[in-house]
């Protein structure tokens, strides 16, 4: 057979021994499919194999390592940082079919599952018990737990109970030299060894693949209730936040949203409940036992009333509840109505700068003359900051290239992180210098090198 172009000779042969033929990919049809993620950029693989055991995997990753082939792990293609782009000549593994939920065990609260199930399919299965994994990507019904493993996500929900890492306890995962390694426990408890298995959440594909995770539940609450606040401006809101995050009460979920991006909701014709002068939103969700939750939601609405509330609305129905987020839950669609292309950006300040951080934003955008329509989940200081730009006009992408530098910059000054959920991948990895001092890169690679000694996982991405 004729090798498929920028791999080594043999290379595919031999994959094509290990696979029965409509689980290995090399012809241009087939690989068009894995070419790009959530990212505006496409690049063509070499290879593509589907697996349906660890032991395929490893056979592959086995393959690539003799063969010096780039491994690009793929889930379901929903990054928005390119980790799962592949490289020219690349093989990427596939896991789509590798997504079968192993067991669910109520007593234990865990559940084995491989990792080609979507995060939608394992809160599936977790409810037949009651139960629900916490990681809440808004992508859910089409992410799988492998990409959520591996880029760390999560949703609204991080600021009550976490994210990703914090929801599992032990993997299965093929490192770079093919050898198959466990990590952590099936257990709620344990403290045996380094902690691997957390060092595995969010390195991105690049330390190993992961064939099986087991995961911790939590029962789902029976009851929430929802707040729609609405403010006269940030600074209002931003100092509710810090009073909401300094009482003891835990919200299940605070969401923000700027005056631009109400503007496009407006626009969109989604915000016409919202109040006229409004210039900042929050909404604010407590979940529990029936009992417990009226409890903490008139906790968490009496620090909503301050100066600069214009407006409050709460709910407590499924329906009073899903209307409060209709706004919200437009909004990615709405912007699109102020520049085609999203540079959407997914940065974490300090609670107490965040009123500050969006001032600066304010000013980047006029110096920049650039829309920047900014929300996110504000009880973590995690921001979505989104340049709104004509990917065809290179005048405004250079604007915005130049202000994203000034965003980065300024979010590290104010002792913040440059990615809260979306990762690094291949478009935020020349940045990461900035935020990792030198000890620290130096001991990445170390690390790097120990689980990958030749390079071979997902090269480029992430650090
Ligand atoms: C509409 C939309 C909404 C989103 N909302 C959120 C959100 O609320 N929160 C959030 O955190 N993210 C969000 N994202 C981003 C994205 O959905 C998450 O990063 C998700 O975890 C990616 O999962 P995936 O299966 O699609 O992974 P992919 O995009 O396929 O891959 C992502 C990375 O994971 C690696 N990977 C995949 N599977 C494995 C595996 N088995 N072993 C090792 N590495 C693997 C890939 O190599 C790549 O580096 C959103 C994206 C979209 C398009």
């Amino acid at each position: 057979m004729a090798d498929p172009p920028g791999l080594p000779p043999g290379a595919a042969h031999e994959l094509s021994l290990q696979f029965p033929a409509g689980r290995v990919l090399m012809d241009p049809d087939g690989l068009g499919a894995y070419a790009s993620d959530d990212t505006p950029r496409s690049v063509t693989p070499g290879v593509v194999v589907l697996p349906e055991s660890a032991e395929e995997v490893a056979a592959a990753v086995r393959t690539a390592y003799r063969h010096r082939v780039a491994v690009v792990a793929r889930g379901g293609g929903t990054g928005n940082v390119g980790g799962a782009l592949p490289l020219p000549g690349a093989l990427v593994v596939s896991f789509e079919r590798l997504n079968r939920i192993l067991a669910v065990e109520p007593a234990n609260r865990t559940m084995r599952v491989q990792p080609g199930a979507t995060n939608q399919a394992v809160q599936e299965a977790a409810t037949e018990h009651g139960l629900f994994w916490p990681p809440d990507p808004g992508s859910a019904a089409y992410c799988q737990v492998g990409g959520n493993i591996a880029m760390n996500a999560a949703g609204p929900g991080a600021v009550k109970r976490g994210v990703t890492r914090d929801w599992v306890l032990g993997l299965e995962a093929v490192v770079g030299t093919g050898e198959v390694l466990r990590t952590g426990t099936r257990t709620t408890k344990g403290v045996v060894g380094y902690d691997l298995t957390r060092l595995l959440v969010g390195s991105e594909g690049t330390l190993g693949l992961v064939t099986e995770a087991t995961l911790r539940l939590t029962p789902r609450p029976a009851a929430k209730r929802t707040a729609r606040a609405c403010f006269d401006s940030v600074e209002a809101a931003g100092a509710t936040v810090e009073r909401i995050m300094a009482g003891s009460t835990v919200p299940s979920a605070l969401e923000f949203m700027d005056r631009l991006a109400i503007d496009a909701l407006r626009q969109g014709g989604f915000g016409e409940d919202l109040p006229a002068g409004t210039g900042a939103v929050l909404m604010v969700e407590a979940d529990g036992s029936p009992e417990g939750v009226a409890a903490e939601f008139a906790a968490l609405t009496e620090r909503l009333e301050g100066a600069g509330l214009l407006e409050l609305s709460t709910g407590a129905s499924d329906e009073e509840i899903a209307e409060l987020w209709r706004a919200r839950k437009s909004l990615s669609r709405a912007v699109k109505a102020i520049g085609p292309l999203k540079i959407n950006e997914d940065v974490v300040v300090p609670v107490t700068a965040l009123a500050g951080f969006i001032a600066r934003l304010e000013e980047f955008a006029r110096k920049f003359d650039l829309p920047i329509v900014n929300f996110g989940h504000a009880g973590n200081g995690n921001l979505h900051v989104n340049l709104m730009v004509h990917p065809d006009d290179a005048d405004e992408m250079a604007r915005a290239h130049a202000c994203l530098d000034h965003v980065f910059d300024a979010v590290l000054e104010l002792g913040g992180t440059l990615s809260g959920e979306h990762g690094v991948g291949s478009e935020k990895a020349p940045f990461v210098h900035r935020e990792l001092d030198a000890t620290s890169r130096e001991l990445h690679r170390r690390i790097k090198d120990a689980f990958d000694p030749r390079g071979i996982l997902n090269p480029g991405k992430g650090f």
